[in-house]
C-alpha cells in the first residue's frame, strides 16, 4: 500500500458503529477533539443489532444495564419497554444515541475496511476501504464485535437447496414470512433457542436439527417493571458502578455460599427459587462455585435436565433435549422464552443430527442419516467465527509489515485484548484475551473506549507518538487467561469460545474468564504504573512503561 495515494490524513479510524464504534467516536471526536472517521459495513448503526433481526432476537441483560452510562441525561431519559430488551428497541436505542450526539456526520456506512497497514517512517496507519478510500490515521481503533462474522457450515450441497435460506446474523430487513412454510432450524445456540419458539408459532411444520443439547433457562420476559426501573432511575450511578466491578458486568449481589455446604433440600429450594426468577440470576445468584467446581456444577446441570423432563411431554423427545456431553455454563449460558414447551406442538420435530448427522443438503431440503426432510426455508442459526474472524478478514500488517493473522495463526495473542504486540497505536475494544462475550457487553466497552483514550490523552500530554504492546507483558497475559480458563467449567465443551466451531480453528480460550472488576483493576494498574508492558515512544526516544 503506498502512502503517497492516501488521500486524507486522520487523527483515528474507527472500524464498526455499533455500541463499542459509537462511544469510541463521541470519545475522540468530543473529548478529544481529533479527526476521527468511522467506517461502517451496514447502511445504519447498530452493529450486531443491526444485523441480527432474525425473530425473537431481544438481548439476555435487562434493559436498564445494556446501555451507556457515560450520559447521565441519557440515562435518565431512554424509556425501556421490555424486561429484556428487543432487538428492534436496541437498535431504536442505539440511533437515538447517535442523534444525540450527532454522531453520524462523520460515519461512512456501506464501507468495509480492507486494509490497515502501519507505516513505521511515519507512524502511522495507512487505511484502504472497499469503496475505494485511502486515508491515513495516527490511531486504527477495531470496534469490529466479537461475533459479526457469520458461519454457514460447508454442508455438501448448501448451494442447491432451491428454497429460501438465512444465517440469523445476515437477517433480511423486510422479515421473513414463516406462514404455510416447511422450515429448518439448524443449531441451538441463543440465536436457535430464541427463533424456534418463534418461528414454531408461524411456520405449517418446523423441523429442529439439534446437533447438541442445550442447557437453557427461562427468561421470564415481560414488559419492564416501571416502578422498579424508576427506583434504579434514582440510584443508577451505583448500580452501574457496582456492575462495573463484578464478575459478569451486572449489578448482582455477589453470593456466597456454595452448592455443596447446604443440604438436598435447601439446594433445590434456591435453584427452584433462581429458576422462577429466571435469566442469569440462576448463574450468579443460586451458587458461587458452579462455574468452577464440577461436584457443585452436577448439582446445577441436574436440575436443568430434571425440569426439561418435566417440561417436555413426549418422554423420548426430552431424552433428546437432555445435555449429558458438557457441564451446564461451559458453554455460554442460553435463557429463552418457551424453548422446551416448544416441542410439545404437532407442528415441531426435533431431528438429532448428533446420532444421525446432516449428509447434504438437497434441492428440496435436508438429508441425514435417517432420512429426507422436505423443507421450503432453511434458518441457518449456526454462529459466528467469534473474537477473530473479523478481524482475519482484514488484512492488518503492523511494523515490518508482519500479518495480524499470521501472529495469530495458532491463537489470539494480545495484552489485555486491547493491544498486540508489533502493532503499535492500534486498539481493539472487547478484542481477545478480555472479558467481552463473558460479561454485560455495554459495561466492558465503556471501560476499554475510556481506557484507550485515556492512553492517547496521555500519549499528546507527553509528546508522545506512539504506544506498543511489549511482547513479555503479552505472553504473561496470555499465560495468565490460559490460567484462569483452566480453573472453570469453560474447557470441558466444545464451544465458539474455544474456537470449536470452526474447523481448523486452533483450540484456544479466547476471552479473559477473571471477571470484569478483577479486570478492570488490572488495566487501572497498568495505567498508574505509567502504562506498564507498553512501550511508548516519540518520533526518536523510546520511554518502556
Ligand atoms: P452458537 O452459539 O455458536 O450456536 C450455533 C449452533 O449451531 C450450535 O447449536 C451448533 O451446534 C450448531 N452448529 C454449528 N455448526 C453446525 C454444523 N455444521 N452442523 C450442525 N449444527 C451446527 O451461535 P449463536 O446461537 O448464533 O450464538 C452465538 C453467540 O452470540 C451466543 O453464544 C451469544 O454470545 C451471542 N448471542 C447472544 C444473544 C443474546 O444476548 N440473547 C442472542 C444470540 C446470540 P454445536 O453446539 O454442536 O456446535
Amino acid at each position: 500500500m503506498a502512502s503517497s495515494t492516501a488521500t486524507r490524513d486522520l487523527d483515528a479510524v474507527v472500524i464498526g458503529a455499533g455500541f463499542a464504534g459509537l462511544y469510541m467516536n463521541y470519545r475522540l471526536r468530543e473529548t478529544l477533539g481529533m479527526t476521527t472517521q468511522v467506517y461502517e459495513a451496514g447502511d445504519g448503526v447498530g452493529g450486531t443489532w443491526y444485523w441480527n433481526r432474525y425473530p425473537g432476537a431481544r438481548c439476555d441483560s435487562e434493559s436498564y444495564m445494556y446501555c451507556f452510562s457515560f450520559d447521565e441525561q441519557l440515562m435518565q431519559e431512554w424509556e425501556w419497554s421490555g424486561k429484556y430488551p428487543e432487538q428492534p428497541e436496541i437498535l431504536r436505542y442505539l440511533n437515538h444515541v447517535a442523534d444525540r450526539f450527532d454522531l453520524r456526520r462523520n460515519i461512512q456506512f456501506n464501507t468495509r475496511v480492507t486494509a490497515a497497514h502501519f507505516d513505521e517512517r511515519g507512524n502511522r496507519w495507512e487505511i484502504e476501504t472497499d469503496q475505494g478510500d485511502r486515508v491515513t490515521a495516527k490511531f486504527l481503533v477495531t470496534a469490529i464485535g466479537c461475533l459479526s462474522s457469520g458461519q454457514i457450515p460447508d454442508i455438501p450441497g448448501r448451494d442447491a437447496f432451491r428454497g429460501e435460506s438465512y444465517h440469523t446474523g445476515a437477517w433480511p430487513h423486510d422479515g421473513v414470512d414463516f406462514t404455510g412454510k416447511r422450515v429448518g432450524v439448524i443449531g441451538t445456540g441463543s440465536s436457535g433457542v430464541q427463533s424456534i419458539p418463534v418461528i414454531a408459532k408461524q411456520a405449517q411444520h418446523l423441523h429442529v436439527f439439534q446437533r447438541t443439547a442445550q442447557y437453557t433457562i427461562p427468561a421470564r420476559h415481560g414488559t419492564v417493571d416501571k416502578a422498579f426501573l424508576d427506583e434504579v432511575k434514582k440510584d443508577y450511578d451505583a448500580i452501574y458502578e457496582k456492575a462495573r466491578w463484578s464478575t459478569g458486568g451486572l449489578p448482582y449481589a455477589p453470593v456466597e455460599r456454595s452448592a455443596l455446604a447446604v443440604s438436598d433440600e435447601e439446594r433445590l429450594r434456591v435453584y427452584e427459587d433462581a429458576w422462577q426468577q429466571g435469566g442469569f440470576k440462576f448463574l450468579f445468584a443460586s451458587f458461587f462455585d458452579i462455574g468452577i467446581d464440577r461436584r457443585a456444577n452436577d448439582t446445577a446441570s441436574e436440575f436443568i435436565r430434571s425440569k426439561i423432563r418435566e417440561i417436555v411431554k413426549d418422554p423420548e423427545v426430552a431424552e433428546k433435549l437432555v445435555p449429558v456431553d458438557h457441564p451446564f455454563a461451559s458453554k455460554r449460558p442460553l435463557i429463552d422464552t418457551n424453548y422446551f414447551d416448544t416441542y410439545n406442538r404437532d407442528n415441531v420435530t426435533l431431528v438429532d443430527i448428533r446420532h444421525a448427522p446432516i449428509q447434504e443438503i438437497t434441492p428440496t431440503g435436508i438429508r441425514t442419516e435417517d432420512g429426507h426432510y422436505e423443507l421450503d426455508i432453511i434458518v441457518f442459526a449456526t454462529g459466528f467465527d467469534a473474537m477473530t474472524g473479523t478481524f482475519n478478514r482484514i488484512d492488518i500488517q503492523g511494523r515490518d509489515g508482519a500479518r495480524l493473522r499470521d501472529k495469530w495463526a495458532g491463537g489470539p495473542l494480545t495484552y489485555l485484548g486491547l493491544a498486540s504486540a508489533g502493532f503499535p497505536n492500534l486498539f481493539m475494544i472487547t478484542g481477545p484475551g478480555s472479558p467481552s462475550v463473558l460479561s454485560n457487553m455495554p459495561v466492558s466497552i465503556e471501560q476499554h473506549v475510556e481506557w484507550v483514550s485515556g492512553a492517547i490523552e496521555h500519549l499528546r500530554s507527553q509528546g508522545l507518538d506512539v504506544m506498543e504492546a511489549e511482547e513479555r507483558a503479552e505472553q504473561e497475559w496470555v499465560a495468565h487467561v490460559n490460567e484462569v480458563a483452566e480453573q472453570t467449567m469453560f474447557m470441558l465443551a466444545d464451544s465458539w469460545y474455544l474456537g470449536a466451531n470452526i474447523p481448523g480453528k486452533p483450540r484456544v480460550f479466547m476471552p479473559y474468564p477473571g471477571g470484569v472488576g478483577a479486570y478492570r483493576e488490572k488495566c487501572n494498574e497498568v495505567t498508574e504504573a505509567g502504562y506498564e508492558g507498553f512501550t511508548l515512544r516519540g518520533a526518536e526516544v523510546p520511554v518502556t512503561g
